[in-house]
């Protein structure tokens, strides 16, 4: 049997749920019987242990995942793909509180925050759904005498990575396309953040998935991530996380069976604002780019770049706006800000802060731990921020905004392209000239212009430069889990 749990969280919901790793329709333990604890940010105590999956798990996994392709899943029709993933996104919605308040448990996220990321999952799957019937291949004529057509056939057996930010919208993501496109996946949650993945798990048993076709796994990078992109039996490995660990996992691709690779990294995104912008609207859109999901976005906006003919008042208002985002118990109606997520990414931003103070940014606003227990930071405002400084270049990951002046068009389009990433970026002003301008000239996979953080299940995302390789989301995606066959017949039967 595997571990369960069952208890009710402070807002009345009953969680009770198994723990095991879903292989093949079932909660197992691992082989070799080993469990990891799962850490409530906000209180920094153990909420369960959970089943790991090591290397053989991965590998009986993949071996279900196989014979489902191989077998049942391949006689299942595209209409049939789409039937299942819309049923799958009407139980996320029917779960929604349940979901959402063991993502905040687990993640520390606001329960109302969570919602909208259940709701966002929800939509992603039933977008897929929608596209299991409308893949085609092409008739392509060439010359007299030959009929030649291409399919776009599933890729197979995809081994899935995803992060601890949003954990269960990261898995609608990468399970919606694969699924749309009659692949089969074997999924590792981050170690961070097990548990919404697997009351997802059991929602996939609920929809009538065939055994085999979703296998989601809870484990560490090191082991079971390592032995997903390095398994000779995966055709193909999608990622999301940091850019270090993207650059493991295509060297293990490399060094293993050239499996696909797509990888969905980090940013230094850049928000700019102009002078003629409404200053009120661009505060708030630049407040919700780097403090939404306490800037544990990949897409964060987190240098922000202001006009000087504003530059002070801007400062000033932002400071003010700061204080209306309520940081404390995620499971609080008001909260805005929970905890960061592990003692880990505690510590690492807390450096950051340390390291910007050394380097002679000015602390605006913020810059401790807010509380005495749990993994809060006070949101952070830096001023006086210099392009060299490693806060304008690294990706923190946490509360942390930095600021800094600029004079024109040129200067902003020339600083907000100064980062080796290229995720993400937003332009704020009235000006559709000034808008175009800098949309056009930036170098991220996507330009907000006067919005941010606005994602929809049919956008595509994903990153220019060392951000990333592929789209997730949008008919894009569907690239990432199909590959061409082109078939050729010769009508005429003779050589020549
Ligand atoms: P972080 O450092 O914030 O935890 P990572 O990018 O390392 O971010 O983690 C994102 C996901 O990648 C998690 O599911 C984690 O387990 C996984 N991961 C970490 N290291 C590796 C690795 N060497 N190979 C495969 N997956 C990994």
């Amino acid at each position: 049997m595997s571990l369960s749990i069952n208890l009710e969280l402070p807002n009345g919901v009953k969680y009770d749920q198994p723990l095991g790793l879903f292989i093949n329709g079932e909660f197992v333990r691992g082989v070799e019987g080993k469990t990891f604890e799962v850490i409530n940010p906000s209180t920094e105590k153990v909420i369960c242990s959970v089943n790991e999956a090591t290397e053989k798990d991965v590998d009986i996994a993949v071996r279900a995942a196989r014979a489902a392709f191989e077998g049942e899943w391949h006689k299942v029709t595209p209409a049939q793909r789409g039937k299942f993933l819309c049923k799958l996104a009407d139980l996320f919605e029917e779960n929604l509180l349940t979901l959402a308040s063991v993502e905040a448990l687990d993640n520390g996220k606001s329960v109302s925050m969570a919602k909208g990321d259940v709701g966002a999952a929800a939509a992603c799957l039933r977008y897929y759904g929608g596209w299991a019937d409308k893949v085609h291949g092409k008739v392509i004529d060439t010359e007299h005498g030959k009929f030649n057509y291409t399919k776009q056939e599933p890729i197979g057996v995809c081994g899935q990575i995803i992060p601890w930010n949003f954990p269960i919208l990261m898995w609608a993501w990468k399970i919606g396309p694969a699924i749309a496109t009659g692949n089969v996946v074997v999924l590792k949650t981050a170690e961070q953040t097990p548990l919404s993945g697997l009351v997802a798990a059991e929602l996939v048993a609920k929809a009538g998935f065939p055994p085999g076709v979703i296998n989601i796994l809870s484990g560490f990078g090191k082991t079971a991530g390592a032995a997903i992109s390095s398994h000779m039996d995966i055709d193909k490995v999608a990622f999301t996380g940091s850019t270090i660990t993207g650059r493991t996992i295509m060297k293990a691709v490399a060094n293993s069976n050239l499996k696909k690779v797509t990888l969905e990294l980090g940013g230094k995104s850049p928000n700019i604002v102009f002078d003629d912008a409404d200053i009120d609207e661009a505060i708030s859109w630049v407040n919700f780019g780097i403090f939404y999901n306490h800037g544990q976005c990949c897409c964060a906006g987190s240098r922000i770049y202001v006009q000087e003919g504003i530059y002070d008042t801007f400062v000033e208002k932002f400071k003010k706006r700061i204080k209306e985002n309520v940081v404390g118990d995620p499971f609080e109606n008001e909260t805005f800000q929970g905890p960061q997520v592990s003692q880990l990414q505690f510590d690492r931003i807390m450096e950051y802060i340390e390291h910007g103070k050394k380097e002679g940014a000015k602390i605006e606003i913020g810059g401790k731990r807010h509380g005495d227990v749990g993994y809060f930071i006070e949101p952070t405002i830096f001023s006086n921020v210099d392009e060299s400084m490693k806060i304008m270049q690294e990706e923190i990951f946490g509360p942390v905004a930095s600021i800094a002046k600029f004079k024109t068009v040129a200067d902003a389009i020339a600083l907000g392209n100064k980062t080796t990433f290229g995720l993400a970026s937003a332009v704020h002003t009235k000006n559709l000239e000034t808008a175009l301008t800098v949309a056009n000239s930036l170098k991220a996979g996507t330009v907000w212009v006067n919005t941010y953080n606005t994602l929809h299940a049919a956008l595509p995302f994903g990153g220019f430069k060392e951000s990333g390789i592929g789209r997730e989301l949008g008919k894009a995606a569907l690239a990432n889990y199909t590959q061409v066959k082109t078939v050729s017949v010769n009508m005429n039967g003779a050589l020549y």
